[in-house]
C-alpha cells in the first residue's frame, strides 16, 4: 500500500522497526523508538489509546505502566485522560515498602514491584506496556495490582506478537479482563 493511503494510526504503527536476532539469535525485537521520535505518530498512538479506554465506558482511576517502555506510553495516556500514573518497576528500584510478584522466565525468574500505598480496593486500573509477547510480564503485573485489592479493567499494548499466545496466557486466569492491542504481528 502506498504510504499516502495509510491512516494516521497505520502510518504511526508502521514506524515500529523490526530488529532480527536482538537481544539474542531467533528473537525479532519490535523497536518502538522510531515511533516515539515522530511527534505526530506518537500523538496519534496516545490519542488512540485514550479513545480505546474511553470507549470501554468504565470508571478508570489510574494507568499502571510496566518498566520501562510502559512508562513512556502510560505517562502520556494518563495525562491525556487526566488520571494518575502508577509505576510498576523491576526489583530494587522503589525506595519505600513494596508488594512483589515473581514470575518465571525461560531460564530463572524475574520480579515486579509496586509501592504498597499507591492503589486501594476502590481503584480501577488499566495496565499498559509496549509489546505483548508470552504474557508473563503482563500477568505478573495483573497479579501484583490485585494484591492491593484494586481491579484491572484492561491491558493495553501497542503491539501483540500473536504466535506467542500472550492473550491466552492472560485470559486463561483472568477471563473477564479486556485485552487491547493496536497492532497484531
Ligand atoms: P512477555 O512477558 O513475554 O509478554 O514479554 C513482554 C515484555 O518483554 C514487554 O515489556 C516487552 O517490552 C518485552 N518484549 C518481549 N518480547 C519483545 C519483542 N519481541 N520486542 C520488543 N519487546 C519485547
Amino acid at each position: 500500500m502506498a504510504q499516502s493511503n495509510l491512516t494516521p494510526l497505520d502510518r504511526a504503527l508502521s514506524l515500529i522497526a523490526d530488529v532480527p536476532d536482538y537481544p539474542k539469535p531467533g528473537i525479532l525485537f519490535k523497536d518502538i523508538t522510531p515511533l516515539l521520535a515522530d511527534g505526530i505518530g506518537f500523538g496519534v498512538v496516545i490519542d488512540e489509546f485514550a479513545r480505546s479506554i474511553r470507549s470501554l465506558n468504565k470508571k478508570v482511576d489510574a494507568i499502571v505502566g510496566i518498566e520501562s517502555r510502559g512508562f513512556i506510553l502510560g505517562g502520556a495516556i494518563a495525562k491525556a485522560l487526566e488520571i494518575g500514573f502508577v509505576t510498576v518497576r523491576k526489583p530494587g528500584k522503589l525506595p519505600r515498602d513494596v508488594y512483589r510478584k515473581e514470575y518465571a522466565l525461560e531460564y530463572g525468574f524475574d520480579a515486579l514491584e509496586l509501592h504498597k500505598d499507591l492503589l486501594d480496593p476502590s481503584d480501577n486500573v488499566i495496565i499498559v506496556d509496549d509489546v505483548l509477547a508470552t504474557g508473563g510480564t503482563a500477568l505478573a503485573c495483573h497479579d501484583l495490582v490485585e494484591i492491593t485489592g484494586a481491579k484491572v479493567v484492561a491491558h493495553l499494548f501497542m503491539l501483540e506478537i500473536e504466535f506467542l499466545q500472550g492473550r491466552k496466557m492472560i485470559s486463561d486466569t483472568h477471563s473477564e479482563v479486556g485485552i487491547i492491542s493496536l497492532l497484531k504481528a
